[in-house]
């Protein structure tokens, strides 16, 4: 069968109604081109969103779509991997959706490893419901909810799907389509779950939360692109880079991972760390993570974690054969009547 499609064959008939100049726009059109080049086909691909302004995706996409409950798109997407394992599962979600509402099943999709790819756009304030303060914005931001400045320390999306051990954990942003093609096609190509955080500007409530380290002047001095087995530099004249701290360095399992940044000049190429996105133990890559305090000085984008781990669907299917093969099949009634039970005079 010819795979190939046009972008078009992926745009619904829907007028797109997100904000003028929202970041949104150019998620859409890097995740429509990324599924032309990867040759993913419509009727293969389901978009499960929860409630936020970039739930509204999937109504954008002519493909199947669910738009379901404030925090619970992942625990839909779940049932359908499972259920369906050739079908290309996308969880469309934000930083209030993913993180407070739905904080759990975030989590624990990612524990489990779904096979669904989870698209988290982190705008760092709640748009839909006009600019209150998210888990993700920085403290002391002032918000329609937090007008003496927010007090919550703000979750990390990336530190935190790493400590829920996820299989799949990048980072993007909505300035660079390439770099969103590029991780959104990692992500597809994974088996398991897979979270991108994309820094997403909402240019109504919080314009410009990014821009200190996405604006074109400012990327090459404060992204750090992390790519597999290359060491991590950047700057401008690529003179920076990211070291083990050997006070307290400790890669090999211990309880202190510190990384630093140092003039490539003044510590030696050699000592500037090797990105290994492949490590099974997940403490470097959560350093990483924590290498900038906040979006305003140098920090990571690219992949932190890409490892192989039993994908749950499988895993389920696999157990499933095993039970059919030694009892049969059966009927839902003899299942409920199968263990211990009660008659209630
Ligand atoms: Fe985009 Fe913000 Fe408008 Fe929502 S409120 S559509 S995030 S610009």
């Amino acid at each position: 069968m010819n795979t190939q499609t046009t972008r078009k064959d992926w745009v619904s008939d829907q007028e797109v109604r997100w904000c003028p100049g929202c970041g949104d726009y150019s998620v859409l059109m890097a995740m429509q081109m990324m599924l032309v080049t990867a040759g993913a086909t419509p009727e293969n691909t389901v978009f499960v969103s929860g409630i936020g302004c970039s739930s509204r995706f999937p109504y954008y996409m002519n493909t199947y779509g669910v738009h379901s409950i404030h925090g619970r798109a992942p625990a839909f997407a779940t049932g359908l991997a499972i259920s369906r394992p050739d079908l290309d599962v996308w969880v469309i979600t934000g930083d209030g959706d993913a993180l407070s509402i739905g904080g759990n099943h975030f989590i624990h999709a990612l524990r489990r490893n779904i096979n669904i790819k989870i698209l988290l756009f982190n705008n760092q304030i709640y748009g839909l419901t006009k600019g209150q303060y998210s888990p993700t914005t920085e403290i002391g931001h002032i918000t329609k909810s937090s007008p003496y400045g927010s007090l919550d320390a703000p979750f990390n999306p990336v530190s935190l799907a790493l400590g829920a051990q996820g299989s799949f954990v990048a980072r993007t942003h909505d300035m660079d389509r390439q770099h969103m093609i590029d991780m959104f096609k990692r992500a597809w190509l994974h088996k398991g779950a897979a979270m991108v955080e994309i820094y997403q500007n909402c240019n109504i409530y919080n314009d410009g939360a990014f821009e200190k380290i996405t604006a074109k002047d400012a990327r090459a001095d404060n992204l750090i692109p992390l790519e597999h087995k290359k060491p991590i530099i950047f700057g401008k004249e690529k003179e920076l880079g990211v070291i083990l701290d050997a006070a307290d360095g400790n890669v090999t399992g211990g309880p202190s991972v510190n990384l630093r940044i140092a003039k490539v000049q003044d510590v030696g190429q050699d000592k500037i760390l090797v990105h290994d996105e492949t490590r099974e133990d997940s403490s470097l890559a959560f350093a990483l993570s924590r290498l900038s305090r906040g979006v305003f000085e140098p920090t990571p984008i690219g992949v932190f974690r890409d490892v192989s781990t039993p994908e749950y669907g499988a895993q389920v299917a696999d157990q499933l054969d095993g039970v059919k093969a030694k009892k049969g099949t059966g009927t839902l009634k003899q299942l409920l009547r199968s263990g211990p039970t009660w008659t209630v005079d």
